[in-house]
């Protein structure tokens, strides 16, 4: 029988709640996953659906005290989508030098950015690589 990797309780952190963050976390929620969610401007959490049932925090995430109260440590899994490269950068750093998280995936809007985090295991996501791949579809359909 094929079986979740994610182990059932665990925590997923995720990093801003931005349009993407926000997203991801409502998704998160609906499956029951145990979701926390930071971001530095409390009013971001409005983009949380009424039926999330995770934790939000206030709080720059670049602060170990708040990724230390977003039980940063107990997290398998740390999606770091603020809307700072550098800021991800850092944060991905952290979550994997600093905490041994197993799985971190961020987002960079500078493709170029890529060669400082290659050394870490982290999945990158580079919104202008999957939108010219987009419009070369359509383009070619
Ligand atoms: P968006 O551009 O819509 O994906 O939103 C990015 C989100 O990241 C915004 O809600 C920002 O307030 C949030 N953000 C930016 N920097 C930080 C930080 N250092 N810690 C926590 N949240 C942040």
């Amino acid at each position: 029988m094929e079986r979740n990797i994610e182990k059932k309780d665990s925590n997923i952190l995720i990093i801003g709640c931005g349009r993407l963050g926000a997203s991801i976390a409502n998704s998160l929620s609906n499956r029951n996953k145990n979701v926390t969610i930071i971001d530095i401007n409390k009013d971001s959490f409005r983009k949380l659906s009424p039926s999330f049932g995770g934790l939000a925090l206030e709080g720059d995430a670049t602060n170990i005290d708040i990724l230390k109260e977003a039980q940063i440590e107990k997290s398998s899994v740390v999606v770091s989508v603020t809307n700072n490269d550098n800021t991800n950068i850092m944060l991905v750093q952290m979550a994997k030098e600093m905490f041994s998280v197993d799985k971190v995936i961020t987002r960079l809007y500078d493709p170029e950015r890529e060669s400082v985090i290659k050394e870490f295991e982290v999945d990158i996501i580079f919104p202008s690589i999957l939108s010219a791949n987009e419009v070369d579809k359509i383009l070619s359909m």
